[in-house]
């Protein structure tokens, strides 16, 4: 996907904020964070969103969730934190490769 902004991000040829890499994983602080934390963790091999998935996803969708309360911790959110997968132009999902925000901290997020 040559012109995707994430794998471009993944390929180092735009800057990130890196907070972990994996040989399938990478996670970078959101440019637009609306949380005092928030990551974006992306598989390295490009799908467009959660509904492009399919069994052969099974795997590194179990490892992005695990990561998620890792890195959270890691990042102070010993409170908690919001995870979130935008999914189609319905779900408000911008951009067309698969990432779960992680989030939190500061003021409690109101309930949705
Ligand atoms: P979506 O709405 O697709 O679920 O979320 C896309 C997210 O990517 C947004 O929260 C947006 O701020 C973030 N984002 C868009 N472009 C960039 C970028 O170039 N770098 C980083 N770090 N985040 C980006
Ligand atoms: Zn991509």
């Amino acid at each position: 996907m040559d012109d995707c902004l994430f794998c471009r991000i993944v390929r180092g040829e735009l800057p990130s904020k890196k907070a972990y890499e994996d040989e399938d994983v990478l996670v970078f602080h959101d440019i637009h964070p609306i949380a005092p934390v928030h990551l974006l963790l992306i598989p390295k091999a490009h799908v467009d969103s959660l509904a492009d998935c399919d069994t052969q996803h099974q795997a590194i969708l179990g490892k992005l969730m695990l990561l998620a309360p890792k890195l959270a911790l890691e990042h102070g959110l010993t409170e908690g934190f919001r995870t979130m997968i935008n999914t189609g132009r319905g779900g408000g999902q911008e951009v067309f490769h698969l990432h779960l925000h992680v989030f939190g901290g500061g003021e409690r997020i109101p309930k949705i």
